[in-house]
C-alpha cells in the first residue's frame, strides 16, 4: 500500500453540490441526515442560502463535499444564479408521496441548465420512500425519467436513513472520477 506523506496526502477536492427540487419534498432533511444523522419532522423553511462541507472518503482519497441547500427560497421561485454558481453536481429531489413534484422535475432540469455547466453531474432522487401507503409516484417513473434525462437515479428516506449516504456519494464518486480520468 502506498503512503503518501504531508504535502502530497493534503492535496484537495472540493466539489460543489446543489440541492435542488420544490418546497417540502426533504432537502433540508437529507442534508440534516447526511451530515449529522439527524431528522427534524417538523422542520420549517428559512430564508438565505446556506451550506454545509462534509468530509467523504472516496477510493481512499478525502475529499470534500460543499453541499448547498436552498433553504426555502424555491418557495418563491427565487433561486438565485449565485446558488449554481460553480456546482459540479446536483440532488434534484422530489417526494414519492406528491405527483406534483415530481411533474416539476423538468423545470428544475431547465433551470439547473440554464445556470450551470451542461455536464453537471446530477442525480435524481425520490425521497420519503417510507411513505409506502403515500407513494403517488412509481420507481419505474423515476428511473424511465432519468435514463431519459441521462441521470443518475436514486429512492430515499432521510426519515428512516435509507439511501442517504449513498445518494451523495453517487455524485461525489463521478465527479471524482471524471476529474481523476482528466487529471491522468
Ligand atoms: P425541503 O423544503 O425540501 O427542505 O424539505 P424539508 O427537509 O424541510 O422537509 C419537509 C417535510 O417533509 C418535513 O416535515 C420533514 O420532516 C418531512 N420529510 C423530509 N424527508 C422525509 C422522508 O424521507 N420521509 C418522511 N416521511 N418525511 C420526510
Ligand atoms: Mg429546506
Amino acid at each position: 500500500m502506498a503512503f503518501y506523506s504531508g504535502d502530497e496526502q493534503t492535496e484537495d477536492y472540493l466539489f460543489k453540490i446543489v440541492l435542488i427540487g420544490d418546497s417540502a419534498v426533504g432537502k433540508s432533511n437529507l442534508l440534516s441526515r447526511f451530515a449529522r444523522d439527524e431528522f427534524y419532522p417538523n422542520s420549517k423553511s428559512t430564508i438565505g442560502v446556506e451550506f454545509q462541507t462534509q468530509k467523504m472518503d472516496i477510493n481512499g482519497k478525502e475529499v470534500k463535499a460543499q453541499i448547498w441547500d436552498t433553504a426555502g427560497q424555491e418557495r418563491f421561485r427565487a433561486v438565485t444564479s449565485a446558488y449554481y454558481r460553480g456546482a459540479v453536481g446536483a440532488l434534484l429531489v422530489y417526494d414519492i408521496s406528491r405527483r406534483q413534484t415530481f411533474d416539476s422535475i423538468g423545470r428544475w432540469l431547465n433551470e439547473l441548465h440554464t445556470h450551470s455547466d451542461m455536464n453537471v453531474v446530477t442525480i435524481l432522487v425520490g425521497n420519503k420512500s417510507d411513505l409506502k401507503d403515500a407513494r403517488e409516484v412509481t420507481t419505474t417513473e423515476g428511473k424511465t425519467l432519468a435514463e431519459a434525462q441521462g441521470l443518475f437515479f436514486i429512492e430515499t428516506s432521510a426519515l428512516d436513513s435509507s439511501n442517504v449516504v449513498v445518494a451523495f456519494q453517487t455524485v461525489v464518486r463521478e465527479i471524482y472520477n471524471i476529474l481523476s480520468r482528466k487529471v491522468i
